[in-house]
């Protein structure tokens, strides 16, 4: 493994990643949406995630900029960090899989909305978060540099501690005893941990 090629690994994942929202995003796109808890505050945490996990980092890719941040590879860590990206892929694919129509890129409650609570959700309730998490952690290991390695860790730990209380409560208003009882056997995003 050499830097390049893990600078390249993390493009295939961003790539990857756009490949499988994009055929979910036009067919949830066409469902009619009945409770949507957007908003100001709500877009500043896509921003701020959107920009630790992807322009950060392909900035760096394109332009090594911030070069001071850099600190010297480790291809064990690159390889790592290869085993991360493949996870989130696989992760990201299952999820969106099994929400289908229920898929939102925000706070959305559909028409006819299903509740997902089998398969990959059925130990976890966040499981898309999860596969971010597995990115950001995957970012860390294949880039040699404190800033757009880690900058995915805290654009996403934003976005993720600012908006799941609020995704689980409009869940709670929506499904009501059946997401009481899904959260009482349910993990937030990794099994037995949290
Ligand atoms: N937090 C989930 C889903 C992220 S997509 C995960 O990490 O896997 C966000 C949308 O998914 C929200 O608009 C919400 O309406 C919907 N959602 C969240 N959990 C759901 C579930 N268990 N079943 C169906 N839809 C769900």
């Amino acid at each position: 493994m050499t830097p390049a090629i893990s600078k390249a690994v993390f493009v295939m994942l961003a790539i990857g990643w756009y490949l499988i929202r994009y055929q979910y995003a036009r067919r949830s796109r066409r469902e009619t949406v009945l409770r949507s808890d957007r908003g100001p505050r709500e877009t500043a945490l896509l921003l701020v995630s959107l920009c630790g996990l992807g322009v950060v980092p392909l900035v760096y890719i394109a332009t090594s900029f911030p070069r001071l941040a850099a600190y010297p590879f480790q291809p064990s860590l690159a390889w790592l960090g290869l085993f991360f990206a493949a996870a989130s892929l696989l992760m990201f694919q299952l999820t969106h899989r099994a929400l289908g129509r229920n898929w939102s890129i925000s706070l959305d409650v559909r028409e006819g909305h299903q509740l997902v609570t089998d398969g990959i959700y059925r130990k976890i309730r966040h499981p898309m978060y999860t596969a971010f998490w597995l990115w950001a952690v995957a970012q860390a290991l294949l880039l040699p540099n404190w800033v757009a390695g880690f900058s995915g860790l805290v654009g996403f730990g934003i976005l993720f501690f600012g908006r799941v209380g609020r995704e689980e409560q409009m869940m709670l208003e929506t499904f009501g005893e059946r997401y009481r009882e899904y959260m009482a056997r349910t993990y937030r995003v990794i099994p037995l941990i949290f």
